[in-house]
């Protein structure tokens, strides 16, 4: 039986473990990838004490960190299942059940997809999620950028210092990013925004060479003819195997109090898989060293079997 159970191997779960191991209590982490998202991202310019990491190299420090703790952390191992007796159990896909007083949900995130042909034949091969990390490969090519929301928005502008030219779709009659972004868009003049555009294909033959789409107002088809497709859609929480455990938000993420406490006794969570305000790594890694806390003191004033 462990002290403190933690799901997920990220900024979040990893900052939990720590935090929970300082109290001198026995610490395991299931985790499917160590790392998480962070892994995805190539400079890192945000963590506040060290102007530039890059992600893997980050994630091998504090996977470093976690094990100085001497955690037992179980790799390669996913959680489906979780519910309160009188121990929080934790079942896993290998069919392995654990047993903690507390558990510290962290699964994260991940970028949606958009589900038509050749987003996954073409990933990597002018197909990707992150301007950061993939948009210097767009110098000087024609791009689109899918979603009309923030990160599409951010995005568009991030690439329109590097890239040729920019087309923006947005599904809906009219983008809903921040007024401050869609100004800013609208003064960039190699961006062109199209509304109520449904995306229909991505097609190429070793790499992206056009996107198809479909006006929604006049049902024509259009092809732009394209290097490179972001796509920038919402992020999903990875809280599916959590559906009737704990309580979530209309988008699937984990409801937390300021403790990081669920809606059920002794299941806390943090970072991006959370109802959080903002994603980002130091965020996670703060929420996830006030689920530690939380837990911490919920285990000091109960008692268990
Ligand atoms: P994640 O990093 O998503 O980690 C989730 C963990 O849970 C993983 O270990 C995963 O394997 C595990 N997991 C999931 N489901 C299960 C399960 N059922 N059982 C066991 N384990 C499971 N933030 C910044 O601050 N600065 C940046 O520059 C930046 N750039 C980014 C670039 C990209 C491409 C992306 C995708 C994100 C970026 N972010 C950045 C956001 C940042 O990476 C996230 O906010 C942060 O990683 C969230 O941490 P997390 O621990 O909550 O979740």
């Amino acid at each position: 039986v462990f002290d403190v159970l933690v799901v997920g191997g990220g900024p979040a779960g990893a900052s939990a473990a720590i935090y929970a191991a300082r109290k001198g209590i026995k610490i395991g982490m299931v985790v499917e990838t160590f790392g998480g998202q962070v892994l995805e991202t190539l400079g890192i310019e945000n963590v506040i004490g060290t102007p530039y990491v890059e992600g893997p190299q980050l994630m091998r420090q504090v996977e470093e960190h976690v094990n100085q703790y001497g955690v037992d952390v179980m790799k390669g191992q996913r959680a489906k299942a979780i519910r309160k007796s009188d121990w929080v159990e934790v079942d896993l896909e290998n069919g392995a059940q654990l047993k903690a007083k507390t558990a510290i949900l962290a699964t994260g995130a991940r970028w949606r997809a958009i589900n038509v042909p050749g987003e996954k034949e073409f990933k990597n091969k002018g197909i990707a999620y992150c301007p950061h990390c993939d948009g210097p490969l767009f110098k000087g090519k024609e791009v689109v950028v899918i979603g009309g929301g923030n990160s599409g928005i951010e995005a568009a502008i991030d690439l329109a210092g590097l890239s040729k030219h920019i087309y923006v779709l947005e599904f809906l009659p009219e983008l809903k990013a921040d007024k401050v972004l869609q100004d800013k868009l609208a003064e960039l003049p190699n961006v062109t925004v199209i509304t109520n555009a449904a995306t229909k294909e991505i097609t190429g033959s070793t790499h992206v060479e056009a996107l198809t789409y479909v006006d929604r107002l006049t049902n024509q088809e259009h092809t732009l003819n394209v290097e490179g497709v972001f796509i920038l859609i919402g992020l999903m929480p990875n809280t599916e195997w959590l559906q009737d455990s704990v309580a979530l938000s209309e988008r699937g993420e984990i409801l937390v109090d300021k403790q990081g406490a669920t809606n059920v006794e002794g299941i806390f969570a943090a970072g991006d898989c959370t109802d959080s305000a903002y994603k980002q790594i130091i965020i996670s890694m703060g929420s996830g060293a006030t689920a530690a806390l939380g837990a911490f003191d919920y285990s000091i004033r109960n008692s268990f079997p």
